[in-house]
């Protein structure tokens, strides 16, 4: 069942998109070589905390941390832990919120130092679907436009498109009604109405699109041991034009200062 949002509830998971956007900025800043993703996490814990909200995956299904923190060849769910970051490597870090009883749900993929011209091509294709699947995200179309712009993009570009986890809507809880796939036919699917919030997530993988879970029950690893990129963000379903609630404006500061 689809919850649709009233533009009261909207301007809420607005609030929470914004944390989460401000916070996948905080963390980017620290992201370097020598850093754990241990420490990636606590910092976000602390600057979520500090603006009044809490940790929106920390307990989730009993996920023990703030951030899943995906390197390289894991695409989503990676636990936090010693694990050091290299110079090269790519870290996907998806970042939830909880704040006036609604979630925030969005990631990034950020190189580490300097990475190959492959990866680098990987993160920005990735990053771009998102925009273009976010760009049907208008009353009348329908889920498989978004799958689709979102699949033919990346794999014009020689990439694939991960099958078994997909997008969603997002409320009062963190995963609703309707599934977002990252793949699909135009026209298929349900219909997109306003007052849809929905989490558009491209999980994009450099080889094949094959993917395992590891021991840990958690984390969703490539098959082929190939890089993984992972772009997530809210919107909220409009006539003509859709909303973005998150924005990666923060980040770009970053990178540009
Ligand atoms: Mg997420
Ligand atoms: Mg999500």
């Amino acid at each position: 069942m689809v919850h649709y949002k009233t533009l009261e509830e909207i301007e809420i998971l607005r609030e929470n998109a914004i944390l989460v956007s401000k916070t996948l900025a905080e963390v980017g800043k620290h992201i370097a070589p020598g850093v754990t993703t241990r420490q990636l996490d606590k910092i976000a814990e602390t600057f979520i905390r500090d603006n009044g909200a809490v940790p929106g995956f920390l307990g989730y299904g009993g996920f023990p941390a703030t951030l899943c923190l995906s390197v390289n060849e894991v695409v989503v769910h990676g636990i936090p832990d010693d694990t050091v970051l290299k110079e090269g490597d790519i870290v996907s870090v998806d970042c939830g919120t909880v704040y006036k009883g609604f979630y925030g749900d969005s990631a990034y993929t950020f190189p580490v130092g300097e990475v190959d011209k492959e990866t680098a091509f990987l993160l920005k294709t990735t990053e771009e679907s998102l925009y273009l699947g976010a760009a049907q995200a208008i009353d009348g179309n329908r889920i498989g436009d978004i799958g689709h712009a979102v699949q033919s993009y990346c794999e014009e570009r020689g990439f694939s498109v991960v099958r078994e986890l997909v997008g969603h809507g997002l409320g009062r809880d963190m995963h609703e009604d309707p599934m977002v796939p990252n793949y699909g036919k135009p026209g298929s699917g349900k219909k997109l109405r306003e007052g849809m919030v929905i989490c558009i997530e491209p999980m994009i993988n450099a080889g094949k699109k094959d993917v395992y879970e590891r021991k840990n029950g958690w984390s969703v690893a490539t098959v082929d041991g190939k890089k993984s990129a992972h772009f997530e963000f809210t919107v909220a379903v409009k006539k003509g034009k859709p909303e973005i609630l998150t924005t990666f404006d923060y980040i770009k500061k970053l990178k540009e200062s």
